[in-house]
């Protein structure tokens, strides 16, 4: 057993800021940080684009962004968080700068600013094209060279710790839900362990592996949220998954697929379908940087017109030197298999790649169970409505995280561990005979969700989709209660979860709005409202 004044699940860019700040405020307290791979496995490390924050005053306006964000949200963001994250982004970026992050600068000494669909100005600042590794990098130092925080790797987090593990009835209308910390499999000693906390934070990012293909590495499997829902905590607008318009297409491909950053879009790509004709127009009058969702959706409209399984980007009018300047990662993927982006287009294809929805948290980063914080993706903070703005997640993640800083700060003095929690029980279990189990119901899984429950759903898909998830989840659960643990399981029940939390806000939702998009329901209703479950 561990104890701990303030934990932290997850190494992103949420956890770490977090936990940066809390560790120089209070040096002679003890930060835990626990991550289920290495410390650096990521959605923060794969972020290419970069961050979209008011840099230029002459050109741009805190308004004009607050207003970009607003558009793209289609009416679901919360306007005082918008106002929040557009204005306190720019002391948080420059924190991280003073922690060591580097961002491209012209000879003058100005930020290089790019521009991604949806923005009015050019506004993201970039580390060429690894803009997340740069983040990762200098946070993970800054965080290395403090004493008084500890990393704990490769070890997973089951589930949050509340009264009902001390045999109270907890249902979702109790109003006083705590948290007193978490069990986690240590995969090194695969044991499970208990550790208390006087505060808890999830920042444990995306779900993308949900679907088939994703842009998300394999950590993203939703477990914050699905351990939240199971403690009865509240979860929000989890129907609006981004997918991403171009990620590289690589032919049999599942899981992770390399990401195109609208930023090549931003910088003069073009779309092109298979007759070598540049579609968006007829979709948009923004054309290739129109926002994602129509982006995505048109897209999926030319393949299915034109029966392919991609679209291409065409950068041929690109010079060498001008793409690699800063793009110079996407640049070497493509040559390493066969793509010279001044001779050949690149084939894309939309896949999963961000959750707006999440963890229902209020504007301290709060989420509906006490001394518990939710931070970064795995948040539904009111930010992002229906439809992220590209580059805000980066920047919502810091803000947010010094949100909970800052409150943590004035209750910690306040409260005290938990007494009597018990071990983890791991009684009549025993090693699962079959990973096919596993691995078979994972498969279906994202099928289901990838061709029922992607960029265009209708009723009839969704019900399928619920009844299938149905039978995956109760095989699943017959597995998970004979048997010990193993990451696999725990990630296949927590995207079994996931799912069904994704399936069910579409359901609610009778009507297309922002990346949610049902085709029985083509129009918007009259009644705006937040789903919450
Ligand atoms: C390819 C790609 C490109 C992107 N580009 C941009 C961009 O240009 N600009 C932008 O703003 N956003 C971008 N995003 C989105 C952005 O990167 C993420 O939203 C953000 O990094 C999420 O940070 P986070 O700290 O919330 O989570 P993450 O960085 O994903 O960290 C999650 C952490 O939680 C840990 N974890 C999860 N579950 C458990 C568990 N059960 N037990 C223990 N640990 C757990 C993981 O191991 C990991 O350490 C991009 C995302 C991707 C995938």
């Amino acid at each position: 057993m561990k104890e701990t004044d303030f934990l932290v699940i997850g190494s992103g860019i949420a956890g770490l800021t977090y936990a940066l700040k809390v560790a120089n405020k209070f040096p002679d307290k003890k930060i835990l940080i626990m991550t289920k791979a290495a410390a650096d496995e990521t959605n923060t490390k794969y972020a290419q684009g970069g961050v979209a924050v008011v840099n230029d005053l002459e050109n741009d306006s805190f308004e004009k962004h607050i207003d970009d964000t607003l558009i793209a949200g289609d009416g679901l963001c919360n306007k005082a968080v918008v106002e929040i994250v557009v204005k306190e982004g720019v002391d948080r970026v420059r924190e991280l700068i003073e922690w060591g992050a580097r961002f491209d600068k012209e000879k003058d000494g100005d930020f290089k600013l790019g521009k991604e669909g949806g923005h009015s100005e050019f506004r993201i600042i970039h580390h060429k094209d690894i803009t997340g590794w740069e983040m990762e990098r200098a946070l993970l130092e800054a965080v290395n060279a403090q004493e008084n925080i500890e990393i704990i790797k490769h070890c997973f987090v089951v589930d949050i710790i509340t009264q009902h593990h001390l045999g109270y009835l907890v249902i979702k209308s109790s109003p006083d839900i705590e948290c007193y910390g978490v069990y986690a499999l240590n995969l090194m000693t695969n044991r499970i362990e208990k550790i208390l906390a006087k505060t808890t934070l999830l920042a444990t990012g995306g779900n993308g592996q949900v679907y088939r293909t994703t842009t998300n590495p394999s950590i993203a499997t939703g477990d914050g949220v699905a351990m939240v829902y199971r403690a009865k905590g509240r979860i929000e607008n989890m129907e609006f998954i981004q997918f991403h318009p171009t990620a590289l297409y690589e032919p049999g491909l599942r899981g992770q697929a390399f990401l195109i950053t609208e930023a090549v879009r931003g910088d003069g790509g073009i779309l092109r379908n298979k007759d070598g004709e540049a579609f968006m127009e007829k979709y948009d009058s923004r054309k290739d940087l129109a926002p994602r969702d129509i982006v995505a959706r048109a897209i999926d409209s030319e393949m299915k017109r034109t029966g392919t399984e991609h679209v291409w980007l065409d950068c041929r009018h690109f010079t060498k030197e001008k793409f690699t300047e800063h793009f110079p990662n996407i640049y070497e993927k493509c040559l390493s298999i066969g793509i010279d982006i001044e001779k050949n287009m690149i084939p894309v294809a939309p896949a999963a790649h961000y959750s707006c929805g999440g963890i229902k948290t209020d504007e301290w980063g709060r989420s509906s169970i006490r001394q518990l914080y939710a931070c970064g993706e795995c948040s539904s903070t009111g930010l992002h409505g229906a439809n992220r703005l590209a580059s805000n997640s980066l920047l919502e993640a810091m803000v947010f995280a010094h949100r909970c800083f800052v409150d943590v700060v004035e209750k910690i003095n306040s409260l005290s561990y938990r007494d009597h929690v018990p071990d983890w029980n791991a009684q009549g279990t025993s090693e699962p005979k079959e990973m096919i189990l596993i691995t078979q119901s994972l498969k279906e899984l994202q099928q289901v969700m990838s061709d029922y429950v992607g960029i265009v759903r209708n009723d009839i898909r969704l019900e399928r989709a619920m009844s299938r998830l149905d039978l995956l989840w109760k095989e699943t659960e017959q597995l998970y209660q004979g048997s010990s643990l193993s990451p696999q399981l725990l990630e296949l029940r927590n995207q079994i979860t996931v799912g069904y939390l994704i399936v069910k806000g579409a359901t609610f939702r009778r009507e297309s709005r922002g990346l949610h998009y049902n085709t029985d329901y083509p129009g918007k209703s009259e009644l705006v409202q937040n789903i919450v479950l």
